[in-house]
């Protein structure tokens, strides 16, 4: 897909272009929120690279998200609460400041924890409520 389809698909349909659909037919999704933001921060700023943008999330990112947030540039990261199970700011694994990268974000953790970790909670045991 060339990249101008790619911005007109997100455009269109954000999340639709987080869908990874298998070929037996199923699917499962990427729309992480740090892929959506630096995916429309982008879109809006017309350039793949954020150099000037940092980025507030409830929790530490994942490994995909850390890695897309390095290959975008974004100069700060800033979370709540850390993921000892996929965090990839230091956490489990320390993408953001890898020595062999060519880009180091700065990481801010810690901020609000307490408060992000009880949205989170929240937040997933109201989405284990709607599965049953
Ligand atoms: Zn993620």
């Amino acid at each position: 897909m060339n990249p101008e389809t790619l911005r007109q698909q997100v455009r269109k349909q954000p999340f639709e272009a987080f869908r990874v659909y298998l070929s037996d037919g199923s699917h499962y999704d990427i729309r992480h929120p740090e892929m959506i933001a630096i995916t429309q921060a982008a879109s809006t700023l017309g350039s793949k690279w954020l150099n000037e943008a940092s980025i507030y999330v409830t929790i530490e990112p994942c490994s995909m998200c850390a890695g897309a947030l390095v290959l975008a540039r974004i100069k700060n990261i800033v979370y709540g609460a850390k993921d000892p199970k996929t965090g990839a700011c230091g956490s489990v694994i320390n993408i953001v400041n890898h020595k062999k990268l060519n880009h180091r974000i700065k990481v801010e953790k810690g901020i609000l924890e307490k408060e992000c970790g009880y949205l989170l909670k929240e937040f997933f045991r109201k989405k284990r409520a709607k599965q049953q």
